[in-house]
């Protein structure tokens, strides 16, 4: 297998949580009631529950193997098969996709949006995405998708921002709605894009902000495989056959470049801890643009 990127190892923690045994489902919500359902989506996602997920089992990984990565599959097929299971993971469930919250978040918003059908979401993203049809409709809903997570981004990062400041006031002041000035573009920081080669069987796309500000970041891979052409944009697709990134060496080079601050372009080299740090430094910066 020329794949080396996907080893297991470092990707393994970019995976929801398996549910835990015997979990009960709640007492259901359709999944086919769109509109109620992204009414909830929403409100739980304006929750402040999005960074401390319920289930401890990040914490209970007893090893981390390629072999352990058979039950993940099986986690992300019970999520798309019965998504009203899962409130504290599922943001919003349509007929095509169910979204949810990447329970080992690599920056302040990181969510997963997961295809439901079943002729799609074995394959790799390279494959699925050749189906016209199929990439329009994953643009469409990571579109919608991106904007659920810009929203949560605004309700986390407004109280510091500059740009927001003025939307803010207005909003104390009363000023209705539509007469608001412009605030940030959240949206701008929401990045929508696969991993080249990916940890899970399972195909999803991730949607997250651009600080990978997040304890749960900590291996080089962890940041290089969003950092770098490894994370490939969905907007970028069809890719053309001759496309360097789908090249696996290519792509392993990625994996074990320097460092290089997503903000400021400063290289770390190999000095993740100092990367880290810095990477704190600049969360703050961000934040109050
Ligand atoms: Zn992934
Ligand atoms: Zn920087």
């Amino acid at each position: 297998m020329a794949e080396a990127a996907e080893d297991g190892e470092d990707f393994l923690d970019d995976s929801p949580h398996v549910p835990r045994d015997g979990a009960d489902p709640p007492a259901s919500t359709s999944q086919t009631a769109p509109p109620d359902k992204k009414r909830n989506a929403f409100a739980e996602l304006m929750s402040p529950k999005l960074k401390a997920p319920k289930s401890d089992a990040s914490d209970t990984k007893p090893h981390r193997s390629l072999k352990s990565l058979s039950p993940w599959k099986g986690a992300l097929l019970d999520y798309i098969k019965h998504p009203e299971r899962f409130p504290d993971s599922v943001l919003r469930a349509t007929p095509n996709t169910v979204l949810i919250k990447d329970s080992f978040p690599k920056a302040t918003i990181h969510l997963l949006l997961l295809p439901r059908s079943p002729k799609h979401h074995d394959l790799h993203p390279h494959e699925a995405f050749k189906d016209a049809e199929f990439l329009a409709m994953m643009k469409e809903e990571a579109a919608s998708a991106a904007q659920i997570a810009a929203a949560e981004l605004g309700r986390q990062l407004s109280p510091f921002s500059a740009a927001s400041k003025a939307r803010n006031d207005a909003m104390d002041a009363g000023i209705p709605y539509d007469e608001l000035p412009p605030g940030r573009d959240y949206l701008s920081d929401i990045r929508v894009g696969i991993h080249a080669h990916p940890s899970m069987a399972h195909l999803h796309v991730h949607i997250i902000s651009r600080d990978m500000h997040s304890d749960r970041l900590k291996h080089r891979k962890h940041y290089n495989s969003f950092n770098t052409s490894f994370f490939i944009p969905v907007a970028d697709y069809p890719l053309d056959e001759d496309d360097e990134r789908l090249r696996t060496s290519f792509q392993n080079a990625n994996l074990s470049k320097e460092f290089v601050c997503w903000r400021c372009k400063k290289v770390f080299g190999n000095k993740f801890a100092e990367l880290k740090r810095h990477l704190n430094e600049e969360f703050e910066n961000w934040k109050r643009e």
